[in-house]
Protein backbone atom coordinates (compact mmCIF):
# COMPACT_ATOMS: atom_id res chain seq x y z
CA UNK A 1 0.00 0.00 0.00
CA UNK A 2 1.38 3.56 -1.26
CA UNK A 3 1.23 5.57 1.60
CA UNK A 4 -0.09 9.09 1.10
CA UNK A 5 0.13 12.37 2.82
CA UNK A 6 -3.51 14.39 2.40
CA UNK A 7 -1.85 17.76 2.00
CA UNK A 8 0.89 16.98 -0.64
CA UNK A 9 0.69 18.07 -4.55
CA UNK A 10 3.22 15.30 -6.04
CA UNK A 11 0.85 12.79 -4.16
CA UNK A 12 -2.08 14.23 -5.40
CA UNK A 13 -0.33 14.11 -8.97
CA UNK A 14 0.57 10.27 -8.16
CA UNK A 15 -2.89 9.17 -7.65
CA UNK A 16 -4.32 11.03 -10.97
CA UNK A 17 -6.26 13.47 -8.79
CA UNK A 18 -4.44 16.63 -10.10
CA UNK A 19 -2.99 16.37 -13.80
CA UNK A 20 0.53 16.08 -15.17
CA UNK A 21 2.71 16.33 -17.88
CA UNK A 22 3.70 12.55 -17.47
CA UNK A 23 6.47 10.88 -19.17
CA UNK A 24 7.09 7.83 -17.35
CA UNK A 25 5.51 5.24 -14.67
CA UNK A 26 7.00 2.34 -13.65
CA UNK A 27 6.30 0.10 -10.57
CA UNK A 28 6.95 2.68 -7.57
CA UNK A 29 8.16 5.96 -9.41
CA UNK A 30 6.50 8.25 -11.49
CA UNK A 31 7.75 11.12 -14.59
CA UNK A 32 6.76 14.53 -15.64
CA UNK A 33 7.48 17.36 -16.51
CA UNK A 34 7.89 20.13 -14.30
CA UNK A 35 5.54 23.14 -14.66
CA UNK A 36 8.49 25.40 -14.26
CA UNK A 37 11.49 24.36 -15.99
CA UNK A 38 14.85 25.36 -16.38
CA UNK A 39 14.67 24.37 -20.02
CA UNK A 40 11.73 22.95 -21.87
CA UNK A 41 12.35 18.86 -21.00
CA UNK A 42 13.05 19.49 -17.46
CA UNK A 43 11.57 16.35 -15.99
CA UNK A 44 10.56 15.26 -12.48
CA UNK A 45 10.97 11.83 -11.10
CA UNK A 46 9.41 10.63 -7.73
CA UNK A 47 8.52 7.78 -5.71
CA UNK A 48 4.85 7.14 -5.82
CA UNK A 49 4.63 6.60 -2.01
CA UNK A 50 5.34 10.03 -0.22
CA UNK A 51 8.62 10.29 1.42
CA UNK A 52 9.72 13.85 2.53
CA UNK A 53 13.42 13.96 1.42
CA UNK A 54 16.16 11.42 0.03
CA UNK A 55 17.07 10.99 3.89
CA UNK A 56 13.82 8.82 4.32
CA UNK A 57 13.70 7.06 1.09
CA UNK A 58 13.52 3.15 1.75
CA UNK A 59 16.58 1.21 -0.34
CA UNK A 60 14.37 -1.47 -2.04
CA UNK A 61 13.46 1.42 -4.20
CA UNK A 62 17.21 1.79 -5.76
CA UNK A 63 16.98 -0.24 -8.53
CA UNK A 64 13.57 0.80 -10.12
CA UNK A 65 14.95 5.22 -9.39
CA UNK A 66 18.37 4.48 -10.94
CA UNK A 67 16.40 2.92 -14.00
CA UNK A 68 13.89 4.95 -13.98
CA UNK A 69 16.49 8.48 -14.00
CA UNK A 70 18.31 7.22 -16.42
CA UNK A 71 15.67 6.37 -19.07
CA UNK A 72 14.05 9.60 -18.51
CA UNK A 73 17.38 10.89 -18.64
CA UNK A 74 17.95 9.67 -21.86
CA UNK A 75 14.72 10.37 -23.48
CA UNK A 76 14.56 13.58 -22.10
CA UNK A 77 18.29 14.09 -23.79
CA UNK A 78 17.19 12.71 -27.29
CA UNK A 79 13.90 14.69 -26.87
CA UNK A 80 15.59 18.62 -26.95
CA UNK A 81 18.33 17.46 -28.54
CA UNK A 82 20.12 18.40 -25.29
CA UNK A 83 23.95 18.17 -25.11
CA UNK A 84 24.21 17.49 -21.28
CA UNK A 85 21.89 16.63 -18.11
CA UNK A 86 21.83 17.48 -14.58
CA UNK A 87 20.11 15.62 -12.28
CA UNK A 88 19.13 17.47 -9.18
CA UNK A 89 17.78 17.00 -5.63
CA UNK A 90 16.79 19.36 -3.01
CA UNK A 91 16.23 18.37 0.51
CA UNK A 92 14.85 20.64 2.80
CA UNK A 93 13.62 24.42 2.83
CA UNK A 94 17.51 25.49 3.24
CA UNK A 95 18.14 23.56 0.23
CA UNK A 96 15.44 25.18 -2.19
CA UNK A 97 13.00 21.88 -1.47
CA UNK A 98 9.63 23.51 -2.01
CA UNK A 99 7.49 20.22 -2.04
CA UNK A 100 8.31 17.95 0.78
CA UNK A 101 7.95 15.17 -1.01
CA UNK A 102 11.42 13.57 -2.55
CA UNK A 103 12.00 13.92 -6.36
CA UNK A 104 14.51 14.52 -8.50
CA UNK A 105 15.24 16.64 -11.23
CA UNK A 106 16.74 15.93 -14.54
CA UNK A 107 18.28 19.01 -16.29
CA UNK A 108 18.57 18.96 -20.07
CA UNK A 109 21.22 21.16 -20.66
CA UNK A 110 23.25 22.64 -23.95
CA UNK A 111 26.21 23.96 -24.74
CA UNK A 112 26.81 27.70 -23.60
CA UNK A 113 23.55 27.94 -22.14
CA UNK A 114 24.79 30.11 -19.24
CA UNK A 115 23.63 28.36 -16.17
CA UNK A 116 26.13 28.53 -13.59
CA UNK A 117 24.68 26.07 -10.99
CA UNK A 118 26.93 27.31 -7.49
CA UNK A 119 30.51 28.84 -7.07
CA UNK A 120 32.87 26.57 -5.40
CA UNK A 121 35.46 27.79 -2.35
CA UNK A 122 38.02 25.77 -0.71
CA UNK A 123 39.71 24.48 2.34
CA UNK A 124 41.92 26.23 4.64
CA UNK A 125 44.16 23.42 4.66
CA UNK A 126 44.36 19.40 3.92
CA UNK A 127 43.55 19.37 7.99
CA UNK A 128 39.94 20.90 8.08
CA UNK A 129 39.13 18.96 5.27
CA UNK A 130 40.72 15.32 6.54
CA UNK A 131 38.84 16.39 9.87
CA UNK A 132 35.60 16.72 8.70
CA UNK A 133 35.80 13.54 6.34
CA UNK A 134 36.69 11.48 9.41
CA UNK A 135 33.84 13.14 11.05
CA UNK A 136 31.27 12.20 8.92
CA UNK A 137 32.94 8.69 8.21
CA UNK A 138 32.11 8.33 11.74
CA UNK A 139 28.41 9.23 11.29
CA UNK A 140 27.67 7.15 8.56
CA UNK A 141 25.73 3.89 10.16
P1 LIG B 1 11.95 21.61 -5.31
O1 LIG B 1 12.33 23.04 -5.18
O2 LIG B 1 11.04 21.16 -4.19
O3 LIG B 1 13.14 20.71 -5.51
O4 LIG B 1 11.16 21.51 -6.67
C1 LIG B 1 9.77 21.46 -6.78
C2 LIG B 1 9.46 21.59 -8.26
O5 LIG B 1 8.13 21.19 -8.46
C3 LIG B 1 9.59 23.02 -8.78
O6 LIG B 1 10.58 23.06 -9.80
C4 LIG B 1 8.20 23.37 -9.30
O7 LIG B 1 8.23 24.09 -10.51
C5 LIG B 1 7.56 22.00 -9.47
N1 LIG B 1 6.12 21.97 -9.23
C6 LIG B 1 5.47 22.48 -8.15
N2 LIG B 1 4.14 22.24 -8.25
C7 LIG B 1 3.97 21.56 -9.40
C8 LIG B 1 2.80 21.03 -10.05
O8 LIG B 1 1.67 21.14 -9.57
N3 LIG B 1 3.01 20.39 -11.23
C9 LIG B 1 4.25 20.24 -11.79
N4 LIG B 1 4.33 19.59 -12.96
N5 LIG B 1 5.37 20.73 -11.21
C10 LIG B 1 5.21 21.38 -10.04
ZN1 LIG C 1 3.65 13.25 -1.16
Amino acid sequence: MTYKDPDCIFCKIAAGEIPCAKVYESESCLAFLDIAPVHAGHALVLPKAHHPTLLDLPAELGSDLMQTLAKVGRAVMEATGADGLNLMQNNFEAAGQLVHHAHFHLVPRFEDDGLRLWPQTAYDDPEEMNGLAKKIADLVK
